[in-house]
This record gives C-alpha cells, sequence and structure tokens, in this order.
C-alpha cells in the first residue's frame, strides 16, 4: 500500500482570499525541488494541506528536502492502513512505541461515512488498544499530549500520521514580488539572502567588485553562496559592479574618517539605479545594528539619504551569534569565512566616523565628480544568472 507525506502551510493559513495563489505558488515549488530528483513522486494539492505519494521512493530523503522548503510548517509521515479497527489499533500501537512519547491523543476524521464506527468510537478504541498494552508507561493526555495520532478514515483506505517533522516556516519564494539583496560574501549577507526568501521574496544580488585590490575568488566566493541559495530559487542573477576607479575617487577625495560613509552612499546610489533598472521595488542588505561604524543608526541615516528604494535589513536587530547559528543551518558560513577581502575591508580606515553627518558628506562629495563615476559603474555592471543543473540538485 502506498505511503505518503502530509504536508502542513506555514503562515499561509492566515491569508484569506491569496491563499488559492500561495497554496499553487508552494505546490510548485514543491514539485520543483523534487520531481527531478524522485521521477515516482506524485503530488495532491489540498486546501490546508499537500499529500506527497512515495510510490516507493524514500520517505527521510524526501522528508529530509520538504523541510527547507519555505512556507511548510510540518510534515509527517502517513502511513496507509486497511479499513480494519484492529489493523488501525495495531499501527497506532506501533507509532506510540516508535516515538517514544509517555502521553498521547487520538483523532480521528470520518471522511468516509459509511465506516461503520463513529469517529469518536475510533478514538476511544484506539486509545484503549494503546492504554491495555502499554499500562504505567503511557497515557492520554487530551489538552497537551507530546503525540498527537492522527486517523483519516478515506473511502479508499484508512490513513495514519502522527509524529511532527518541524518544516522551514515563512512564505513560498515567489508570492512576493523581487529585491535587489547587496551581497558581499561575509557571513551576514547570505543570511540576509536566506530570511528575504523566506518571506516569499525573490532576489537578485548586487555586489561591489574593487579589482585588481580584490581577488577573482571573491566572485567564485559568491557563486557558491548562490549556488547555496538556489535550492530556494531555482535561477538567481548576479551583477558585478566594477566598482574600483569610483573607490580610488573617494580616497583621494575625501577624508579617511568619512571614506567608508561616502562609499557606502554611492552603492546606495548605484543600488537605486539599479533596482528601478530591474523592477526590483525594495533593496535589502545584511546590515545588523551597530555591527560596525557603518551600521549606527547615525551612519543608517546619512548612507540611506542616498537611497530612492526602501532598504530592507533582515538582520538589522539580530546578534552575530544568531546570525553564525542560521549560516550554518543555510550551509553558507564555511563558505563565508574563506580569507578572501571584500571592498570594503580592502579600504578600511582606523579611523571611521560613527556620526556622520548629512551635509558634511555633501561637502566632500563635491570636491569629485562622482555623478560621472557612479554612471560609469552602472553601464558596466556585468550580469551573470545561476541556476542549479539537474545533477547538482541530487548533492543538495
Ligand atoms: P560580515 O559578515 O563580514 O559582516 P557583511 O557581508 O555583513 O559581512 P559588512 O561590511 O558588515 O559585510 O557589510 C554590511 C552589508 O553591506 C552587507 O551585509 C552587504 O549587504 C552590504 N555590502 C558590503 N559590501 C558589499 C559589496 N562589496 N557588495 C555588495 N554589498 C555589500
Ligand atoms: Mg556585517
Amino acid at each position: 500500500m502506498n505511503e505518503m507525506i502530509i504536508v502542513f502551510y506555514g503562515e499561509l493559513t492566515t491569508k484569506g482570499k491569496n491563499l488559492n495563489s500561495f497554496i499553487r505558488c508552494l505546490g510548485r515549488n514543491i514539485t520543483d525541488a523534487l520531481k527531478d530528483k524522485f521521477p515516482k513522486l506524485k503530488f495532491e494539492i489540498k486546501r490546508d494541506h499537500i499529500y506527497v505519494i512515495l510510490n516507493g521512493e524514500d520517505f527521510t530523503k524526501v522528508k529530509d528536502i520538504l523541510v527547507r522548503i519555505p512556507g511548510i510548517l510540518s510534515v509527517s509521515h502517513v502511513l496507509p492502513c486497511d479499513k480494519d479497527i484492529n489493523k488501525i489499533a495495531e499501527i497506532c500501537l506501533n507509532m506510540m512505541d516508535e516515538s517514544k512519547k509517555t502521553t498521547f491523543k487520538v483523532v480521528t476524521r470520518r471522511v468516509d461515512k459509511t465506516f461503520p464506527m463513529h469517529s469518536d468510537e475510533v478514538n476511544r478504541y484506539v486509545a484503549t488498544h494503546i492504554l491495555k498494552n502499554r499500562d504505567k508507561v503511557v497515557k492520554v493526555d487530551i489538552h497537551d499530549p507530546e503525540l498527537k495520532i492522527n486517523i483519516m478514515i478515506r473511502e479508499d483506505k484508512v490513513y495514519i500520521y502522527g509524529k511532527k517533522y518541524q518544516g522551514a516556516g515563512g512564505y513560498p519564494v515567489g508570492i512576493q514580488s523581487k529585491a535587489l539583496m547587496l551581497l558581499s560574501g561575509g557571513i551576514d549577507s547570505p543570511v540576509a539572502c536566506y530570511m528575504m526568501l523566506k518571506r516569499g521574496i525573490k532576489l537578485e544580488c548586487i555586489h561591489f567588485a574593487a579589482p585588481p585590490y580584490t581577488s577573482s575568488k571573491v566572485i567564485t566566493k559568491l557563486e557558491d553562496i548562490i549556488h547555496k541559495l538556489n535550492f530556494y530559487q531555482k535561477e538567481i542573477k548576479l551583477h558585478i559592479v566594477p566598482f574600483t576607479k569610483l573607490q580610488l575617487e573617494i580616497y583621494k577625495h575625501v577624508p579617511t574618517s568619512y571614506c567608508i560613509t561616502i562609499l557606502r552612499r554611492m552603492m546606495m546610489r548605484i543600488a537605486s539605479i539599479w533596482a528601478l533598472k530591474r523592477r526590483c521595488p525594495v533593496v535589502a542588505s545584511g546590515e545588523s545594528i551597530g555591527q560596525v561604524a557603518s551600521q549606527t543608526l547615525e551612519s543608517i541615516v546619512s548612507i540611506e539619504n542616498c537611497l530612492t528604494k526602501p532598504m530592507i535589513r533582515p538582520l538589522a536587530c539580530l546578534d552575530k551569534i544568531e546570525i553564525i547559528d542560521i549560516a550554518k543551518k543555510i550551509d553558507t558560513y564555511d563558505i563565508s569565512i574563506r580569507p578572501y577581502e571584500d571592498c570594503c575591508t580592502i579600504f578600511s580606515t582606523k579611523d571611521p566616523t560613527t556620526c556622520p553627518r548629512i551635509d558634511v558628506c555633501e561637502k566632500y562629495e563635491s570636491r569629485f565628480n562622482y555623478q560621472e563615476l557612479v554612471e560609469e559603474c552602472v553601464n558596466n555592471i556585468e550580469t551573470r544568472v545561476y541556476s542549479l543543473t539537474d545533477e547538482e540538485n541530487i548533492e543538495l
């Protein structure tokens, strides 16, 4: 008989009339993530859950992928059973044993009204069977059971599931429009990417490169990070900005204490133009308040002054330790700590101001024709597209 996985949606249920498009989006993401690797799977998309019918595919392997897909609250292994109350009770007893839990509750849904016992009778019968066989070891707890055993009596068969494997939560990628993400290759920005994706937002990434001061290995590092993110978004564009000339001009004309602020203001100007061109209504970064001089509240104000789009900062209030935990979970940490320098670190100064003033920034910026240099950067942006080949997909 055919085993299944039942997939429960995350926050989707709260979304009222948009529910249908959310379910379609999640259904598409699930089938996209699984269908090539597990060709025998079949999918049944319902209003408040999705069935993944295993057709002989391995439960654990499929489950391990499902729990990483944004928009999924939990998944459970569903065991099919004949419509025979003794067989049902036996499967539930085994489930209880395997779970190693001590309190339980049985919840039956009788879709097939011709089944001779009412839901409540099934609940009592099964619970009694478990208690009789495991007396003193387990108890029923109606209000807060450690294990909820669900019995679904359908026309074809009875389906039983218990243990819940927690999913990633959030929203399915693609239900929101796009953000232009500032991707640096450090620890933070890939984590910010993940958190944006988990809100259902699609990403295009922009990177400011300063060759030959920054090594081409930085780009390889970014490619490796993007490959990890391709699990969530099948195809990701990376826009590489040749930033060296503008950066050198900044260091020629601006006192060292203001260099990083002005540099970031230039990044914002370029990102604004590019976001407009790429139809991204917002930009996003991996900034975390107070982490470095350029991320104090005063710096944020002075830097954001040059941005014409709203900036989303998913990590704004997270500690570095929390960020590192997520980086490890999404497997970008080891890539991020490779030692190649970013354009900000290469030119970092000893005395960056933590309290820059907009009028002072403007005074320094008036010392050189940055508008022309910004335009030159934009005109020379190189775009690369990354997606997973089927083979790479299998290795995930
Ligand atoms: P780290 O883990 O070293 O803090 P980071 O990526 O957060 O890495 P920061 O210097 O803290 O680096 O930069 C803050 C944010 O600014 C980054 O998260 C990123 O969004 C953006 N940023 C910094 N440098 C670049 C760059 N070269 N290209 C694109 N975005 C950048
Ligand atoms: Mg940082």
